[in-house]
């Protein structure tokens, strides 16, 4: 195909392909299916060989926010399930990244829920990022708290922060739909600021919303501009108790053409396969390790996820490898970029956050993840859904790690 031809090319250089052809990467039949996966896969391998990335979700503050974004099942009003607590001491938080470390992830990120932190949040968290700092050397640390004020990223990065969160989530021109209680330029604005703190840029986006194919290429194309370190890419878990309960529209297919045309136009960052992927890519989740280079290991802010034993598995049997705390992320001339701007994160031992929300999708953040997975005790069962079935059987709420008594998924 003459498309993806162009799209290699493209990729390898990394310019920017045009919108008609990003569009066209989300119009592929299924047919094509797997000729696009390999040609995005031939980019990936370009810029991050085999290795994939893990990160680590832990939830520090869960449920009760006022915002009002439309994905979360933290909420304001949210009726879904989930386990709500307030902020974990450092202690805390420091054990249940350990477990994440100790599974293979490199980096840790820690998430708020809420509309954005106060000065005394960024103390605390500063405290918790110290503490994981001391018992986990050399591991990454991303904050996902929320909208930043005047002065906050920089006090983060001063505290030993490597990286930002937070997600645009959708386009400009249907965020509005999305959330009320605060603007996309809101979010725009704190990425900006992340970055201007010498912090290593992670802001995503939230497929499965019941955008158009003109809507995802446009937050792809804006993520493009303001060029982040890290872009996770989370699958709409649709949380019964929210407004989008019956949001029921991805299929394992559309999936993987949403992640190959984000690496098509992202080529040489860091795209993370984040919340959703066990939910909507089911038994396709290693064909998108061809497309991604990075994903959560273990569960999300506030769904399961599978098996932390299975995520390594996988990565395993589908002939990659998990990228070790001593090599670096990103290609040289990304990391050179970021060592310029006087970031750690990504560098070689050294430094998203991830985010993906809690769509789980943090909002607050985030991205982080997009929380929600099933558990290893209810694995779903091997059945296809429909575009438009409700398969609420595939979501399972979290109920262990940060915020219970029961050990942590890693
Ligand atoms: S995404 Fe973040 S800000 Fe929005 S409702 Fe959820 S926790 Fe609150």
């Amino acid at each position: 195909m003459d498309l993806l031809n162009t799209l290699v090319e493209k990729g390898l250089r990394r310019e920017l392909p045009t919108r008609e052809e990003a569009l066209a990467v989300l119009a592929t039949s299924d047919d094509q299916l797997l000729d696009v996966v390999a040609a995005a896969g031939k980019v990936r391998r370009q810029w991050f060989g085999r290795r994939v990335k893990l990160n680590y979700l832990v939830n520090l503050k869960s449920g009760l926010c006022p915002e009002d974004c439309s994905y979360c099942s933290q909420r304001l009003g949210s009726k879904a399930e989930i386990l709500k607590y307030t902020w974990l001491k450092p202690e805390e938080a420091s054990q249940a990244a350990a477990a994440g470390v100790a599974g293979g992830a490199k980096r840790v990120c820690l998430v708020a829920s809420g509309r954005g932190p106060t000065d005394r949040d960024v103390e605390r968290v500063g405290k918790t990022i110290e503490a994981i700092k001391e018992q986990n050397e050399g591991v990454e640390v991303c904050a996902c708290l929320g909208l930043l004020s005047d002065g906050q990223a920089e006090r983060l990065k001063d505290a030993g922060a490597d990286a930002y969160n937070h997600n645009l989530n959708t386009s400009e021109a249907t965020y509005g739909q999305i959330t009320k209680t605060h603007t996309y330029a809101d979010r725009v604005d704190t990425v900006q600021k992340a970055h201007a703190a010498g912090l290593s840029a992670c802001s995503g986006l939230i497929a499965g919303m019941g955008e158009s194919d003109e809507d995802l290429v446009d937050v792809v194309y804006s993520l493009r501009e303001l060029d982040p370190d890290s872009v996770p890419v989370n699958f709409l878990i649709p949380f019964e108790g929210t407004p989008l309960a019956k949001e029921w529209n991805l299929t394992p297919q559309r999936c993987l053409r949403i992640l190959a045309m984000v690496r098509f136009v992202c080529p040489d960052v860091e795209v993370r396969l984040a919340g959703g992927r066990e939910v909507h890519l089911r038994s396709m989740q290693p064909l998108a390790l061809h497309l991604v280079n990075s994903i959560f290991l273990g569960d999300y802010l506030t769904s399961e996820g599978q098996a932390g034993q299975a995520d390594l598995d996988m990565i395993a049997d589908a002939g990659f490898e998990v990228e070790g705390a001593g090599t670096t992320t990103l290609p040289a001339h990304r990391s050179e970029q970021e060592a310029a701007r006087g970031c750690g994160s990504g560098a070689a031992g050294g430094s998203l956050c991830g985010s993906a929300a809690s769509t789980d999708a943090p909002g607050c953040g985030s991205a982080c993840g997009g929380c929600s997975g099933h558990s290893e005790h209810e694995a779903p069962a091997p059945v296809q859904a429909e575009a438009g079935e409700v398969r609420s059987d595939l979501v399972a709420v979290r109920r262990r790690g940060a915020g219970t008594d029961l050990a942590p998924n890693a």
